[in-house]
């Protein structure tokens, strides 16, 4: 059965398969989704949170009744199943607002698009909302806003789908999945993937960059031959990430294990290197007073700079303005990143 939350790997990879074993980072998420409904609906945390996890899961309570402008959310899990044609499963939002129409789903860890789930979700809303009172085209035209919290890195996305943008993104989804010709594509959820260790797409680079390293010619000749080649050169390092990822990393790890264990693995050995020493702000503050240390002083000594993103926050803490012309900025740097489609647009 196809789950909502599966939608957006499925559009990476028609062939993906959920592994049926929750990680931490899953774990994680369902007791923050815990923490997040009862804040909202005035209950007790019924879940044991960090420090920081409940003022994240604090902010996203924030930022929902913000963009709900005081309409009532609903955060009952069993008032919140949404059913979205084309899709046997049953999904259950975070919460939602109906007089905005718009919904809300919390999202712990790494900042992803979601795409398409959150377009399985407004088409299952617009489906039970709207489908017994409009006709064909103001169904079409009608729209339901879904709102991503991403609550460790403080932010939100907006995204409003009309019924026709909804529809046709989870059918586009659904219809790659069963295309009978469909090819597994590697892309960032395979390691989420119960097929991670078998799958050709993975496989398969692995194997390919293996034997390229190993044949019978020169590395210059290995060189110039993928630098005359953009589309080689660019396929070329797609796989080599591949196999750095899935094959040499987790065997340095696994490595760093044996040799810990006392397994002798020629070649290697394990060199430990002293932490960084360092002295917590209160240690900080009291040598300041001690030794009755001016502001300029104490600035100086910690290194005197402070990151852009810092200075701002620690200005609009003390409700100072920032005078941009104070502004030094470094010379930027270019990288080479694997260039990925955007789907998720940004909140205004
Ligand atoms: S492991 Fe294979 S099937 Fe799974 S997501 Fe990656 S490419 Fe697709």
């Amino acid at each position: 059965m196809i789950r909502h939350s599966t939608l957006p790997k499925l559009a990476q990879c028609a062939k993906y398969e959920s592994d049926p074993v929750a990680g931490p980072a899953a774990e994680r998420g369902t007791k923050m989704d815990a923490a997040y409904r009862a804040l909202l609906m005035g209950q007790p945390v019924p879940v044991n949170l960090e420090t920081e996890e409940l003022e994240a899961v604090m902010w996203a309570v924030d930022t929902a009744r913000d963009l709900a402008d005081g309409a009532y959310i609903e955060a009952d899990e069993a008032k919140l199943k949404v059913t979205t044609p084309g899709l046997d499963h049953t999904g259950t939002e975070d919460s939602r607002c109906e007089d905005e129409n718009m919904s809300f789903d919390l999202k712990t860890g790494q900042m992803r698009s979601y795409y398409e789930q959150m377009a399985a979700y407004a088409l299952g809303n617009l489906e039970r909302q709207f489908t017994e009172h409009f006709d064909q085209q103001r169904l079409n035209e009608s729209t339901w806003t879904c709102v991503l919290l991403f609550c460790d890195q403080r932010e939100f996305t907006r995204i409003e789908f009309t019924y026709a943008t909804a529809k046709a993104v989870v059918d586009g989804v659904l219809e790659a999945v069963n295309d009978p010709n469909a090819q597994p594509t590697a892309c960032e959820y395979c390691s989420w993937c119960r097929k991670a260790d078998t799958c050709v797409a993975r496989t398969g680079p692995v194997v390919e960059t293996a034997a390229l390293v190993q044949a019978e010619t020169s590395l210059e000749a290995i060189r110039a031959g993928l630098l005359a080649d953009p589309a080689k050169l660019g396929l070329f390092l797609q796989k080599a990430a591949i196999f750095e990822k899935e094959l040499v990393k987790p065997l340095k790890d696994a490595t760093k294990e044996l040799l810990a264990a006392d397994t002798e693995v020629p070649g290697w050995k394990l060199q430990v290197s002293k932490g960084a020493e360092h002295f917590d702000r209160i240690a900080v503050v009291s040598a300041a007073v001690r030794g009755k240390s001016g502001l300029d002083d104490l600035v100086a000594a910690m290194g005197g700079d402070m990151k852009g993103e810092a200075y701002r926050a620690w200005c609009a803490k003390l409700g100072v303005p920032v005078n941009e012309n104070d502004a030094k900025r470094d010379m930027g740097t270019t990288r080479l990143v694997a260039d990925k489609p955007k789907k998720a647009r940004k909140a205004a």
